[in-house]
């Protein structure tokens, strides 16, 4: 078994997609026969919710992970998907910004928690939507990152910031950190914009982006109401059939890069 592979799923805007892919692409592995743990990195929670974790059964949670003298095994719970895992997380993650500003090492926090995890074959880490002290700690942690890009305007101007501070880690605590891969998601093969937007991508970035491209699909968005990732809530949908094709690609790169 290859050693545990750590990702983190990040961009600094909201809503383009970072919790659905770190639910479902965990699901699509953990279908595909991996050991998969997903750190709710998020405030808001919406992973833990997604997978079915109801906030009164938070008691640990990343919070407790990053700050305190828990372990990851301390803090991960079951989901009812067998092989896949979550550490949780509340609105007690919110402060931690600010509570860690001035403590030393508060960019390896994350880190010294991940160090010697073998008995997953993925962790993803769902980051929330901004590139602060969260996001850094999962990037210090990650031996790369995935970035989800919703295919519209403004999508390849943020994607330049967020890559900066991959190379501000790079330069610091993780000279190692890759990208893992860029992912277009909520895409809409009947618009224009969303075209151009793909085209764009694969002109600027070629090899990074997934040749599976999520497309939008309401199936997608109803999933979490019902605690459960799509390849449960609908296994055949448009969106479950677009998350095992990733699920495929993304194990095909692994095996390429190896
Ligand atoms: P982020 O974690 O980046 O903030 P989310 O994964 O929570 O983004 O997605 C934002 C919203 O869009 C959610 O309501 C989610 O259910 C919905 N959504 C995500 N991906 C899709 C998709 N491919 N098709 C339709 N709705 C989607
Ligand atoms: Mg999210």
């Amino acid at each position: 078994m290859l050693d545990t592979r750590i990702i983190a799923v990040a961009n600094q805007k909201g809503g383009v997609g970072k919790t659905t892919t770190a639910i479902n692409l965990g699901a699509a592995l953990a279908e595909q026969g991996q050991k998969v743990a997903i750190i709710d990195l998020d405030p808001q929670g919406n992973a833990s919710t997604g997978l079915g974790v109801p906030l009164e059964e938070r008691e640990l949670t990343s919070y407790d992970l990053l700050t305190g003298e828990q372990t990851l095994q301390d803090t991960l719970q079951d989901t009812d998907i067998s092989d896949l895992q979550i550490v949780p997380s509340n609105r007690d993650l919110a402060s931690a910004d600010l509570e860690l500003s001035s403590r030393a090492g508060r960019t390896q926090l994350l880190r010294r928690k991940l160090s010697g995890t073998m008995e997953f074959d993925y962790i993803l880490i769902d980051c929330p939507p901004a590139l602060g002290l969260l996001t850094v700690n999962a990037m210090v942690a990650a031996h790369s990152v995935l970035v989800p890009l919703q295919a519209e305007f403004y999508a390849l101007e943020g994607l330049s910031q967020l890559l900066m501070t991959v190379r501000e880690v790079r330069q610091t605590a993780n000279p190692d950190l890759r990208i893992e891969g860029v992912l277009l998601t909520m895409a809409d093969s009947r618009n224009n914009l969303s075209q151009q937007v793909e085209a764009d991508a694969r002109n600027t970035l070629s090899g990074l982006v997934y040749r599976t491209v999520i497309p939008r699909n309401v199936r997608l968005s109803e999933a979490p109401s019902h605690a459960k990732p799509v390849l449960h809530y609908d296994p055949n949908s448009k969106g479950s059939q677009a998350y095992r094709e990733l699920a495929k690609e993304f194990l095909s790169r692994q095996l390429a890069t190896a």
